[in-house]
């Protein structure tokens, strides 16, 4: 018997008024995991109804017991860690020591951010005028539409619903369709820790009814989203004057110079294209290598990537799962025939692969000779797949990692600290790593990207300004009208050079 599964409206699991049902399957196998509820226009219309009903009331508690029920969400989510991860590795695919990193970023800022009720630091700085105290205070922006992609099914959402509710706004969150199981088990454990009904509502359904009648919906004062750079394009279009934070796709890229550690590298290499099974925005998936070493490097990766194992993310042994369904292995391999009809050579891969006749697995790709104009260059591809392109020197590699329209990871493996600070100032990407792969964040900096990859930063302090907004706050306590920018004012005892 396969479950079925409610959607979250004021604090009762309730059924659509659709009737409609969709299915979310494990990767590794194709069983299905639950059924879960289609939602319509009206599920979205009572869940912001919900949210914006408890918004004055949620508000009103003090930032520090906000934080209070956020640490014992923590706690809970360290107790229920195993049982999480065995969850996500199902419905998702990720391997499970992956999954359990994403159920212990989930931790992580849930404690940071409930730290943070302690904090929400504002400013205060002079006045230009007497006797008058300025300064800026945080101010929830009210009913955020929360909108993630399923790659990271725990972190991701808990990287938006944290501060959100740090800060003192209300929400509702519209999971990735492939895996809301694990978004229901998430929103559990907040409702476990004590977050008020109404504050946190979950509808699901797909992103063209449920996510877009979200975007446009009126009562809806914040968006944040991460998913594809097309969806955020679409955001970015209908989402009007609503604060909207965007974490869209990547191309990202590590340099290798003739100096680098090769054996770091292809550790990093190795770690940053095929970990998740190429499947994290900030997946590596362009090697940009100096001529000089490129034929040792290139033979140090083949000889790696040959010998990860595929299979299902529960086996202790395998180091590579699944491709989230279908969709994604034929797009994958549509992009093996695009790199071979551009020229580019195959060192591996290439292939789709089932396991027992099951599963949406794909053979870790490595492509050289791939020139930095190819498609298979210059596409997300979202699948275990690198492309080599070598390079020179240092100034033609920095031009081949940002000769890109996204901008959200890059790295360079260097033992010369000029190539390092040069990467570093001249890189255009969020985030750049000397010497360590381009995956790997921690929750107390800020995440996200520029140029096409859209402009949030999540997490770290800059989490807090994505979900507040500010207000600047004068006192004047002089007891006559001032006048910014005409008054003149000295110190008391001093006097203006024309007198
Ligand atoms: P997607 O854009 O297809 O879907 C993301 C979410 O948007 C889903 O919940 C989906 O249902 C919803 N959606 C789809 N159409 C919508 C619409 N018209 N209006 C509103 N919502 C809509 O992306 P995906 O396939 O789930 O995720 C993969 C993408 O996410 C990749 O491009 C990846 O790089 C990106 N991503 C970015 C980051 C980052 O932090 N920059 C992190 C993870 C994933």
């Amino acid at each position: 018997m396969v479950k079925e599964h409610g959607i979250l409206i004021d604090g009762k699991w309730i059924k659509s008024g659709s009737g409609e049902t969709f299915e979310s399957l494990n990767p590794a196998n194709e069983k299905v995991i639950g059924k879960f509820q289609s939602c319509n226009n009206d599920d979205v219309n009572k869940a912001v109804n919900a949210a914006e009903n408890v918004l004055d009331s949620w508000k009103d508690v003090p930032a520090p017991k906000r934080g209070e029920i956020l640490l014992r969400a923590a706690q809970l989510l360290r107790k229920n860690k195993e049982r999480l991860a065995k969850l996500m590795t199902r419905e998702m695919g990720k391997v499970i020591a992956e999954a359990r990193g994403d159920v212990q970023e989930a931790i992580d800022i849930t404690e940071y951010m409930a730290g943070e009720g302690r904090r929400l630091f504002g400013h205060t700085t002079p006045s230009e005028l007497r006797d008058k105290f300025c300064l800026g205070m945080r101010m929830p922006v009210g009913v955020f539409a929360l909108i993630t992609p399923w790659n990271f099914p725990i972190a991701i959402p808990s990287w938006k619903i944290t501060p959100a509710l740090i800060c003192g706004n209300t929400m509702v969150f519209k999971p990735a369709s492939d895996t809301p199981l694990c978004a229901i088990e998430f929103v559990k454990v907040l409702e476990k820790a004590g977050v008020p009904k109404g504050v946190i509502n979950l509808v699901t359904g797909s992103g063209s009814k449920v996510g877009s009648a979200l975007v446009k919906h009126k009562k809806i004062r914040g968006i944040s989203f991460t998913g594809s750079r097309e969806v955020g394009e679409f955001v970015t279009r209908e989402a009007g004057l609503k604060k909207v934070g965007l974490e869209l796709g990547g191309k990202n890229g590590i340099i290798i110079m003739d100096d680098a550690d090769l054996k770091l590298a292809t550790d990093g290499v190795i770690w940053g294209g095929y970990g998740t099974t190429g499947q994290r925005c900030t997946a590596a998936s362009r090697i940009i290598v100096h001529e000089k070493i490129r034929s040792k490097f290139e033979k140090m990766l083949l000889n790696r990537t040959r010998k990860l194992r595929l299979g299902d993310g529960l086996k202790p042994k395998t180091d590579v799962g699944p491709l989230i369904n279908n969709r994604a292995v034929e797009k994958t391999h549509e992009y093996t025939h695009i790199g071979l009809a551009e020229g580019a050579m195959m060192l591996c891969g290439g292939k789709p692969v089932k396991i027992n006749g099951k599963g949406f697995f794909y053979e870790p790709t490595l492509f050289t000779n791939v020139a930095p104009d190819m498609r298979i260059a210059q596409e997300e591809i979202f699948g275990p797949y690198i492309s080599m392109i070598t390079v020179k020197n240092l100034d033609e590699a920095i031009n081949v990692m940002n000769g890109i329209t996204y901008g959200l990871s890059s790295a360079i493996y260097t033992n010369d600290i000029k190539n390092a600070f040069e990467a570093v100032e001249r890189i255009e990407a969020g985030l750049t790593y000397v010497n360590s792969s381009t995956i790997g964040s921690e929750v107390h900096l800020p995440f996200g990207g520029i140029k096409g990859t859209g402009h949030a930063r999540e997490a770290g302090w800059t989490g807090i300004e994505e979900f507040s907004d500010i207000k600047t706050v004068y006192f004047d306590y002089s007891g006559r009208l001032q006048k910014a920018q005409i008054d003149v004012v000295v110190g008391k005892k001093l006097k203006k050079h024309s007198e």
